[in-house]
């Protein structure tokens, strides 16, 4: 029974046009280019902002954009405040990033000191952008302005998946840019049941999870085979069945997966195994694409759901969880989990 995929499968179903033939490193390995490279629509074409079943009670309130920070208005509220939503950049497409970003200050805002010690634990890109959040939250700097510095990194470092101007980011690099791990050492541990034979070998630290094709079911799926895979080899001591296990070096708060297929099923809650119990962690956000455009679904840790444009006029408005798992005509290519907030 097989149980991962193949290397093959992986790499450039379709080749992003962002991504030159020649010079590919990180973005290589990725995964990230089994989605073309996207911009955006003119807005024109841009068809879906308003949901026509909304209600309107209190829709006017609702949809306010909430620019500011998200403070601790939001659970007192009766009708929840909108989370805030980046503002599109119509010189230099950034969907891509609004769209993850907008769904990762959410969950910053919940707990802020809390997570600018995630983030700042993760990566530098995530630290400076914990950073940003952080002046966002106190309206020292505009929204954009934190995810602009963030860019301005990543174009230095990969220009071709992270170009300016009016062309489309490799959002599952970025991903992988933002969802590495690069303080912790991951551990993957070979093992044989049938004797004592073990290695263990460090790795690379992610907190992402690369789901290319629907070779498994759903993203809870593709976790457990990242973590945990039989592999070909016969034990040299015993000639057993020698088992793959990796470990994150750390407890993971956040996990991200990149989505190459649709028909892999984006699960509602997520259990990361851990050295003393399981984890749960839920999901908080989806981005979707139509092929030429990024938005995304927030959750917010009230179990709301809203659609987010950033090239909509209401930047944020509420949305059922109809759809939410599917993408209603829009392809799911990012899921971010995160752990519970407990409330404040
Ligand atoms: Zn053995």
């Amino acid at each position: 029974m097989p149980v991962i995929a193949k290397q093959a499968d992986w790499q450039f179903a379709s080749k992003s046009k962002h991504t030159a033939d020649n010079k590919r490193t990180r973005k290589q390995r990725v995964e990230a280019s089994y989605v073309p490279a996207i911009g955006s629509l003119p807005v024109s074409r841009f068809d879906v902002k308003v949901p026509s079943k909304r209600k309107s009670i209190g829709d006017h309130k609702k949809t306010q954009k909430r620019r500011k920070p998200s403070g601790g208005d939001h659970a007192s509220a009766l009708a929840p405040a909108a989370p805030a939503g980046m503002v599109w950049d119509s010189e230099n497409w950034s969907c891509a990033y609004d769209s993850l970003m907008s769904v990762l200050y959410d969950i910053w805002s919940d707990k802020p000191k809390n997570w600018t010690t995630i983030f700042r634990g993760m990566n530098a890109n995530m630290k400076m952008l914990s950073t940003g959040f952080r002046q966002f939250s106190k309206e020292e700097i505009y929204f954009e302005t934190a995810r602009d510095r963030v860019r301005a990194e990543l174009n230095a470092s990969d220009p071709q998946s992270f170009p300016y101007g009016k062309a489309g980011t490799a959002i599952h690099v970025l991903v992988d840019c933002l969802g590495s791990l690069d303080l912790v050492k991951g551990l993957e541990v070979s093992y044989c049941r049938g004797c004592t034979t073990q290695f263990e070998v460090e790795f690379e630290g992610r907190a992402y999870i690369d789901c290319p094709n629907s070779h498994h079911s759903s993203t809870q799926e593709w976790l457990n085979s990242w973590i945990l895979r039989t592999t070909g080899t016969a034990c040299a001591g015993c000639g057993g069945r020698v088992y793959k296990e990796r470990r994150f070096g750390k407890s993971i708060d956040l996990l991200l997966f990149n989505l190459g297929s649709d028909e892999v099923e984006i699960d509602l809650k997520m259990k990361v195994p851990g050295e003393k119990a399981a984890r749960v962690l839920e999901l908080r956000g989806v981005v979707y694409t139509d092929g030429a455009h990024y938005t995304a679904r927030i959750i917010d840790r009230e179990g709301c759901v809203w659609r987010y444009d950033s090239m909509a006029d209401d930047k944020c408005v509420e949305d059922s969880w109809e759809g939410i798992l599917e993408g209603i005509g829009r392809k799911g290519v990012v899921a971010i989990y995160a752990k519970k907030s407990n409330k404040r």
